[in-house]
């Protein structure tokens, strides 16, 4: 059974990995764009820390850094997410 907040969580996040997801494509025209579509770090409780040993680099939505950069991105939140980072929208990726 599903309660009424985790209806709602699992609906929000999955808005903002559409809404993520959406602006992926509209990256190469407009970064402006892409960025603006994403939440906020503060929106999300952002941190660059673990939590309880869940991290970014965990997570669903992120987006591994490029080259020899040591911060990557999300598909969810905006600007520079440090791998070791956390936010309330983390989702495991069952492939990691
Ligand atoms: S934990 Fe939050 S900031 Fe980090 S990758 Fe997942 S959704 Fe993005």
């Amino acid at each position: 059974m599903i309660d009424e907040s985790s209806a709602r969580r699992r609906f929000l996040k999955h808005m903002l990995l559409t809404t993520g997801v959406t602006a992926l494509s509209l990256m190469a025209a407009s970064p402006a764009a892409y960025s603006a579509d994403k939440a906020s770090k503060k929106n999300v409780h952002y941190r660059p820390k673990p939590n309880d040993g869940e991290h970014c680099g965990q997570c669903l939505y992120f987006l591994a850094p490029t080259s020899n950069a040591s911060e990557g991105h999300c598909m969810a939140v905006q600007g520079a997410i440090d791998p070791n980072g956390w936010c309330r929208l983390f989702e495991a990726d069952p492939s990691s």
